[in-house]
């Protein structure tokens, strides 16, 4: 079945209530994971690292089409939705529905909004509240948590 971002949008989706706590519903052991995505990606998603800015292409990514959890395929972000903040990180003003989950870290001194893939709980990045309109949002990517489908390619199967 071919899946499109159109087709995703316009589908029925999960309540964000049934996805953003854990246990998340794909589960994975961490050697199960690094088989399966970089130890780069692996040190983002699941150790909640931070890529350096300016180090992925994603950030200058501007064709139409969705940006996917490096992990677990879900999509996650529309290109519709990208802005160039200027950070160095791919950055979005407004996730797919129900895509991230979100909780409070305190790494810094002050807290900070984390979010993460709904579906596998992978880190993703930050979201900060000096985004551009409608949402004034602005969420703040690890390139390397994502993987980039261009519109009119098929979505890659979400992972099991
Ligand atoms: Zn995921």
């Amino acid at each position: 079945m071919l899946k499109t971002l159109t087709g995703l949008l316009a589908g029925a989706s999960v309540p964000a209530s049934a996805l953003a706590t854990a246990p998340f519903p794909l589960k994975k052991t961490a050697a199960e994971w690094r088989q399966i995505v970089s130890p780069a990606a692996y040190r983002v998603l699941f150790e909640h690292g931070t890529e350096p800015p300016g180090s992925s292409p994603l950030d200058g990514e501007k064709r139409p089409g969705a940006f996917v959890c490096a992990a677990c395929n879900l999509p996650l972000f529309s290109a519709a939705h990208k802005y160039d903040s200027g950070t160095g990180w791919p950055s979005f003003w407004q996730p797919l529905p129900d895509a991230v989950g979100t909780s409070t870290d305190f790494k810094l001194i002050f807290p900070r909004t984390e979010y993460h893939c709904a579906r596998c709980g992978g880190h993703q990045g930050h979201v900060f509240n000096d985004g551009p309109r409608p949402t004034g949002k602005r969420y703040c990517n690890n390139g390397v948590a994502l993987a980039f489908v261009p519109e009119g390619a098929e979505l890659p199967a979400l992972r099991v």
